[in-house]
């Protein structure tokens, strides 16, 4: 029997954060960034609701979230755009920007679904070099033409933790060129407390060429329900709907981010177990000579150039203990590091138990 021709991509396919090890039941999960806390209660409540109405279409416009949204964010409810996740606004960018030939600049180390998107649609993605694996402005510039629709960025940025300031970020905008969309993609932003970062978000809500993306999958704890949203210009909103899957974010995930969304009480908690945590474990790899980025979202990377031993030996070793982090190597090409979720409070005791028996 043949197979209709079908279009073939030079692609990479995103591999996730592994989530099982074959053979064992229970596991560490510290691979995806997710939440520590898993979900707010008051979203657990909601949609616990044995009353809800799933044989209906879900509103395709997230109306009252959006209202919501706007509320918090204090910005405008015709601006944002809600997606199936962050990576559905990222893809529906790339389709309404670009076409084949046309140029996107994504920094070396930066994240994965940018560059997949973009290519998927034809256009030509350049890398910009970081500089000891932080975004650099001058290398971002330095790959802009006449043919480069959107620079693409994350603040702080996955995997590397590293992050532009204020200052920088305002001074990348300024110096280039107004025709190119910059995104910033703020999809960790709640957890910075950083005095020098301010989100994407806050900067730029009234320029007309920034979009922001932000997410419920991170410190919301609604990963798995696939919300998140967009906020850009009105005609860049009004395009993005043509263009958008009529029905893409579910009831249930509505339902979950909206409830999310007030639940102050949780997001304050979640930021403190992170900040608490990560200085913990900063501080406690230090001990065997794994060294990691100054804190900021709710991950290290971790640098093995000074440990005894490989990333790859303590990925297999912590593995083989259920534990699993994330590889860097594959997809974002980075050696002898390796990307470590915060957890819950058991399961960062358990990471760090492991990381005991293994390196004496
Ligand atoms: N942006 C960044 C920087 C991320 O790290 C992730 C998730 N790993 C996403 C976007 C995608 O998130 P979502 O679940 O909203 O698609």
């Amino acid at each position: 029997m043949t197979t209709p021709k079908f279009k073939k991509f030079n692609i990479e396919a995103y591999r996730p954060g592994k989530s099982k090890i074959k053979k064992l039941r229970k596991i560490v999960k510290l691979s995806a960034n997710e939440s520590a806390l898993g979900m707010s209660p008051k979203a657990i409540k909601i949609i616990s609701d044995k009353k809800l109405n799933l044989e209906r279409y879900p509103d395709g416009k997230s109306e009252i979230l959006r209202k919501e949204i706007s509320k918090k964010y204090k910005c405008n409810f015709d601006k944002i755009i809600c997606g199936a996740g962050s990576d559905e606004v990222i893809q529906m960018i790339c389709q309404l920007f670009l076409k084949p030939k046309d140029e996107v600049v994504v920094p070396q180390y930066s994240f994965l679904m940018y560059r997949i998107y973009a290519k998927i649609v034809g256009a030509k993605v350049l890398f910009a070099k970081e500089i000891k694996f932080k975004v650099s402005i001058s290398e971002i510039l330095k790959k802009v033409n006449k043919k480069t629709k959107i620079v693409f960025l994350a603040n702080p940025n996955n995997p590397t933790g590293t992050y532009l300031t204020k200052k920088e970020l305002l001074e990348l905008r300024k110096k280039l060129n107004k025709n190119v969309l910059l995104v910033v993609d703020d999809a960790y932003a709640e957890y910075m407390k950083n005095r020098d970062y301010k989100p994407g978000l806050d900067l730029f809500k009234n320029k007309n060429n920034v979009f922001v993306l932000r997410t419920f999958s991170k410190i919301f704890g609604l990963a798995s329900l696939r919300v998140g949203w967009g906020y850009g210009s009105k005609k860049i909103i009004d395009a993005l709907n043509v263009i958008k899957a009529p029905f893409n974010v579910s009831h249930l995930a509505q339902l979950a981010a909206i409830e999310s969304l007030k639940d102050q009480n949780f997001i304050d908690r979640s930021v403190k177990h992170n900040l608490y945590f990560a200085k913990r474990i900063k501080i406690y790899l230090e001990k065997f000579n794994i060294f990691s980025n100054s804190i900021s979202a709710n991950f290290l990377l971790l640098d093995f150039e000074k440990c005894k031993f490989t990333a790859k030996f303590v990925y297999e070793q912590l593995n083989r203990k259920g534990i699993i982090v994330r590889s860097t190597a594959e997809g974002y090409h980075i050696k002898n590091k390796l990307r470590l979720t915060i957890g819950s409070k058991n399961e960062n005791l358990a990471f760090m138990s492991a990381v005991k028996k293994i390196l004496n």
